[in-house]
């Protein structure tokens, strides 16, 4: 796909929302599959960028907060419809029907965004807490998505936890399952300059998958144990195969990771997930909580947000970056106007 910088008029303030003037937008994995093949939800020419902190340039008149003109916000793309069973019930994170911010509306790669109504109303933006650097709240968003999977997964003192991907994701759950309480962390990757990221992570293990018999290597560093939590950051169908030969008796696998339409039905053996009772935990996306919790744990310092993020440029940058995201030299770039 086609991508670069374009002049476009200054977007209007929302009656019910803001504009904000961006400070940061991250560049998410998700990002740059679009920029490879296109995106259904998105037609060309279009404005992505989901991951936003920024300054409230401009309320609208019905705007009821959070904050006002100057106050910093941060954005998660999440707008919940706030009719269906799920959401009525508070489990936000089941909405059938979301849309987005940088699919439904133009994203934040750009000097100014507007926020609509609709997301003020059933979205994700929270004030982002005083002293937490503005890069950070602009990834609080895909943090707000592994503090979900991990809450699900129970992620906690004793466990030991292997984490298969080490791309950003792999390395916020890293570093999250460590405040979480996890005994071990194991991080798993073919590529080796992904690994030498995790690394600054500081996981008890990392172990390459292309050049070890990977089950086996596990075997061995968890007395024969295996692990009691696994988690698929990567869109590896192999990578779920073998989560549940090398899961302990009654290991939970979170499938973090979504796998590519033609390969997502990898032949796993069920007699294992079965006689060694085993769960198998999908997740995707998060609620407001999570978000609220991540800008926590960012602001603290419990998440070493500083470390993931390896690029930064501004929107002009924003080609040069994206290609070498593409070519997947970059664990976090963002973008600062
Ligand atoms: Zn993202
Ligand atoms: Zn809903």
């Amino acid at each position: 796909m086609d991508f670069g910088l374009e002049q476009v008029p200054m977007p209007e303030c929302p009656p019910g929302g803001v504009l904000l003037r961006v400070h940061t937008c991250g560049l998410c994995g998700s990002d740059l599959r679009t920029l490879r093949s296109g995106h259904r939800k998105v037609t060309l020419p279009w404005i992505l960028g989901h991951e936003i902190s920024g300054q409230i340039a401009q309320v609208g008149d019905r705007y009821p907060g959070p904050g006002r003109q100057g106050d910093r916000l941060s954005v998660a793309p999440l707008v919940y419809c706030g009719r269906c069973d799920f959401c009525q019930s508070g489990q936000y994170e089941l909405c059938e029907d979301y849309r987005e911010i940088a699919q439904a509306w133009h994203g934040g790669f750009a000097e100014y965004v507007a926020i609509p109504e609709e997301a003020v109303q059933n979205g994700t933006i929270r004030l982002v807490p005083a002293g937490l650097d503005m890069a950070l709240a602009a990834i609080a968003e895909p943090v707000s998505s592994c503090i979900h999977a991990q809450e699900k997964g129970a992620v906690g003192l004793g466990d030991t936890v292997i984490v298969m991907g080490a791309g950003p994701i792999g390395c916020i759950h890293i570093t999250l399952a460590r405040a979480r309480g996890a005994d071990a962390i194991i991080a798993v990757d073919v590529s080796a300059d992904r690994l030498a990221q995790a690394k600054r992570f500081e996981p008890d293990a990392l172990v390459s998958a292309s050049e070890s018999d990977l089950p086996k290597e596990v075997r061995k560093l968890t007395n024969g144990r295996g692990a009691e939590v696994i988690i698929t950051a990567n869109p590896s169908p192999q990578a779920q195969v073998q989560a549940v030969e090398m899961a302990r008796k009654g290991g939970r696998i979170l499938l973090f990771g979504g796998l590519p339409t033609t390969e997502s039905c990898p032949r796993i053996d069920m007699n294992l997930v079965h006689y060694n009772a085993l769960h198998l935990i999908g997740t995707t996306i998060f609620a407001p909580r999570h978000h609220r919790q991540a800008l926590q744990v960012l602001a603290d310092g419990r998440i070493n947000g500083q470390t993931l993020i390896t690029h930064r440029g501004h929107l002009e940058d924003f080609p040069a970056i994206a290609n070498e995201a593409l070519d997947g030299r970059v664990c976090k770039a963002v973008i600062q106007p």
